[in-house]
């Protein structure tokens, strides 16, 4: 935080919170707060030796939000590489090393949605403390799941020992202690896995709990002053969370009418987290599992569909947030997490400055404040006076093509609390870092197979 005022001049600025970029604009920042935002014929004037930036050709607008990057998965090709190959302690060391990546691309928000014990809670204090530079964390630790929901990925005889992301909570007494375990903890966000993985005979998909235990869980939770995040794909899952008062229902893909009109009542907001679907479809190669076991395909077909009920939920009004689900392999850190915006504008029909609302202000509502009344409880998120100064320098016009914000080029400057970060992007050793499995085949050499290989080789 710094202590002098600073004068940034802005011949183009987008605040995150309109349609149009407003000219000509002095932005003044006092103690890591805007205290000032508009005209520069009735700003404010900079006394002798204060700071003065001239953002020059640079647009400057708010810091982005992403409310879905778990970081501590280290750009995870397997449920296995989430849960088994890393210890605790490095998962939130490398997680606070992929936060400057993250930072890096101009994400000065990000909202952990589940995570493995209490790694994101160490990386958001160890960067609230000044220890380290990083993007503010909204931090969260293991997302409560029940029998064949998320998250309880493996066989029974596993089941979620303590290291690993999930953790089982099968008894209404066992849900409401784990949220509780957690908001002792200090998380900023509990995370359920809604969604189960059974289906219906019809094809639906059938939610893990029952509205009384989601209720029960989400009601002891905002007791708690935690907010709640839940992955829902199915108009099950949509539907209870919408009645339990959830704060955020990421992807939504089968939300139909009746969800539409139970969000809007609840006033739940959506990130629909396509770009993992996107990117997994778009980069996944012939020989990887996900296209030999139909998983990329099955995506497809999710998008075409998610797609149609999405722009159904956008035009009943029900308001979306932008997440990239980062930290998987096909959605590395600091990499592709603007693809969201873009999806929101190709694929949904918002406007550029709709997206990037959706980028900013929208999403900064699930950002941690603190006590009315205290400096703290200032919001991010938008270019406005009051707010704390997290604001970006880019070159090009995001509003004409918001894909410019996934050029490393365009990303000028990064600030948060008033403070210019560095924009580093340390180059690192995948194979060292994420790859640490001990799968050495993706196939199975019986005879016939190497006799149909060596046809194909010799053909
Ligand atoms: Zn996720």
């Amino acid at each position: 935080m710094t202590t002098e005022r600073q004068f940034i001049r802005c011949t183009r600025l987008f605040t995150g919170l309109e349609d149009e970029v407003r000219r000509d604009q002095t932005v003044v920042i006092e103690q890591g707060f805007f205290s000032y935002v508009g005209s520069s014929s009735q700003a404010p004037q900079p006394a002798a030796g204060e700071k003065v930036i001239d953002a020059g050709d640079y647009l400057v607008m708010p810091g982005l939000v992403d409310v879905h990057t778990h970081l501590v998965f280290g750009n995870a090709r397997s449920e296995e590489d989430v849960d088994f190959w890393a210890t605790p302690e490095f998962r939130a060391v490398r997680g606070l090393f992929f936060a400057q990546h993250v930072l890096a691309a101009g994400y000065t928000s990000i909202v952990v949605p589940g995570d493995a014990g209490n790694c994101s809670i160490a990386v958001r204090d160890s960067i609230n403390m000044g220890l380290f530079d990083g993007p503010r964390i909204a931090a969260s630790s293991n997302v409560i799941a029940n029998r064949h929901s998320l998250n309880d990925w493996f066989p029974e005889h596993v089941g979620t020992p303590d290291y690993m992301m999930g953790r089982l909570c099968t008894t209404r007494d066992a849900q409401i202690e784990e949220v509780r375990r957690q908001a002792k903890a200090g998380v900023d966000i509990i995370k359920i896995a809604l969604d189960g993985a059974h289906f219906r005979g019809d094809g639906t998909h059938i939610a893990a709990f029952t509205q009384e235990e989601v209720s029960g869980m989400v009601g002891e939770a905002h007791r708690l002053g935690k907010r709640v995040a839940t992955h829902a794909y199915g108009k099950e899952a949509v539907m209870q969370a919408a009645r339990a008062g959830v704060d955020v229902v990421f992807h939504a893909f089968f939300a139909d009418d009746e969800c539409a009109e139970a969000l809007l009542k609840s006033g739940a907001h959506v990130a629909p987290t396509l770009t993992f679907l996107r990117n997994n479809i778009e980069f996944s190669q012939a020989h990887e599992p996900s296209i030999g076991s139909g998983y990329a395909a099955m995506q497809r077909r999710v998008i075409d569909i998610g797609c149609r009920n999405l722009r159904r939920l956008r035009d009943a009004g029900v308001p979306f947030m932008t997440g990239s689900d980062a930290g998987f392999a096909v959605t590395p850190y600091g990499e592709w997490h603007a693809r969201e915006i873009a999806i929101l504008v190709e694929w949904l029909g918002f406007t550029p400055a709709q997206a990037l609302r959706a980028a900013t202000s929208v999403g900064a509502k699930l950002m941690p404040r603190g006590r009315p009344g205290t400096p703290e409880a200032a919001a991010v998120g938008a270019i406005e006076a009051g707010r704390r100064a997290d604001f970006l320098f880019i070159a090009g016009d995001p509003l004409e093509d918001v894909n410019v914000l996934l050029d490393p080029d365009a990303m000028a400057a990064v600030h948060v609390g008033g403070r210019s970060m560095p924009i580093t992007r340390r180059p690192y050793d995948r194979n060292k870092v994420t790859d640490l499995s001990s799968l050495k085949w993706t196939d199975i050499y019986t005879r016939e197979r190497v006799a149909a290989l060596n046809d194909k080789a010799s053909q």
